[in-house]
């Protein structure tokens, strides 16, 4: 996997590997600044799912025959070429899920079972909601207390109350590596130090940063690391939950099934070894292969040449925004990445990205599945540009001028 040496980081040549950045709406380059929802994907992701279909397609593992044996070499090999970028200790500690929210309720649920009324979880006042709401349903189910981490209004994590809320009764954290709204990103690594001294576990929300950021498992030493293939370059419906194999280990199925048992018998079933005990049922086959292409793309790049380009394409776009009269960014955390969130008084963030999109831009507008954290700011959503690494300098020159023009036609 590792190509050196790596492909110099050239956001025009890069866009050419990207088709759907090829087409005009309403008439206009296609300006994609959506990339925090999902990712567009290369040709070779693209022509990767073509392939698999046209000659690859069966059922995996247990198959004798040919095409079966292909289809399991190839969705075994995206595996391992994802324990290889994320530095897995063991290939068998990533298990394919739907995506990140597939994951966290892998965990709670899986996880979830090992805890006991009183146990407490830790989230922060910026999560996603689905680093919310699987953790509430644990709660409700099992007797679990959810304890949340408060942020400041620049929209940085409040550390000192974060290690106050730290006890023995702590069994898990979980928390995201870079919000999705703010753009904040998080102490992850000391966070983690900090739980592992009072024994709890962490789960990392990766689902913003693997596209962004260096991802060392090992390094890092999280318990969990969820993310999305859809936000990594990648199909959507398939994602990955990378968890400690002695975790792991201690950890019932989520789901049974086919493929996650190794003896089934009307008395009693025992189960597959990892990472099949968490693989019930048929797999999105041709969705993790594809992941693990878009995973080899992406390795073809420096992972720091990225994310200097996004964070130089963020700060560029903030210090235009921040000419406009009127224009609040919301999430001014020094360290912070790749997203940009504002609100301009009077206006509604919907009717902005209405008169964007009719100028080819595509932004996302509302809460960004974070109500929480609009509640705390006090407004009902933002306008929000995300940056991929195929964005350009012009791309928010463009957008830029078009914003003035949406300004005008409504105030
Ligand atoms: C997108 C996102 C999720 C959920 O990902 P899905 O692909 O919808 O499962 C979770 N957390 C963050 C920070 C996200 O940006």
């Amino acid at each position: 996997m590792e190509t050196n040496p790596k492909r110099k980081l050239n956001s025009r040549e890069v866009r050419e590997d990207f088709p759907a950045l090829r087409q005009t709406v309403y008439g206009k380059n296609l300006i994609y600044f959506d990339n925090g929802a999902t990712s567009q994907k290369p040709q070779s992701v693209i022509d990767a799912i073509n392939l698999y279909y046209t000659k690859n397609n069966a059922n995996i593992h247990r198959g004798v025959h040919h095409l079966s044996q292909k289809a399991t070499n190839e969705y075994e090999a995206a595996r391992a070429t994802i324990a290889q970028y994320i530095h897995a200790k063991h290939t068998h500690e990533i298990i394919f899920t739907k995506g990140t929210t597939d994951s966290i309720n892998l965990v709670a649920n899986s996880f979830g079972a090992l805890l006991q009324a009183g146990d407490e979880i830790i989230i922060s006042h910026m999560e996603h909601h689905s680093n919310i709401v699987p953790w509430q349903m644990l709660c409700e189910r099992v007797g679990c207390v959810l304890k949340v981490i408060p942020i400041s209004k620049k929209g940085d994590l409040l550390f000192d109350e974060y290690e106050k809320l730290l006890s023995s009764k702590t069994k898990l954290v979980s928390i995201t590596h870079i919000s999705n709204t703010l753009g904040t990103i998080n102490p992850i690594k000391k966070m983690i130090a900090s739980a592992h001294a009072v024994g709890a576990k962490v789960l990392i929300d990766g689902a913003q940063s693997i596209q962004h950021t260096k991802i060392d498992v090992q390094e890092l030493d999280c318990d969990f690391f969820a993310f999305s293939g859809h936000k990594v370059f990648g199909p959507t419906g398939i994602g990955v939950l990378y968890g400690k194999e002695a975790i792991l280990n201690k950890m019932p199925p989520y789901q049974g099934g086919g493929d996650m048992i190794a003896k089934v018998t009307f008395e009693k079933t025992t189960y597959n070894e990892l990472p099949f005990k968490f693989e019930a049922g048929t797999p999105h086959i041709a969705g993790a292969i594809c992941l693990g292409k878009a995973i080899e793309y992406l390795s073809q790049f420096n992972i720091e040449d990225i994310e200097r380009h996004e964070l130089e394409l963020a700060d560029y776009a903030h210090d235009l925004l921040l000419t406009f009269e009127g224009l609040h960014i919301v999430g001014e955390s020094k360290k912070k990445t790749s997203v940009v969130s504002f609100v301009i008084d009077g206006i509604h963030p919907f009717d902005l990205g209405t008169l964007l999109d009719k100028q080819g831009i595509a932004v996302r507008t509302g809460h960004h599945c974070t109500q929480p954290l609009m509640d705390f700011y006090r407004i009902p959503g933002t306008v929000r540009a995300s940056f991929a690494f195929y964005n350009t300098k012009q791309e928010i020159d463009t957008f830029i001028s078009a914003l003035e023009k949406a300004i005008t036609m409504l105030k």
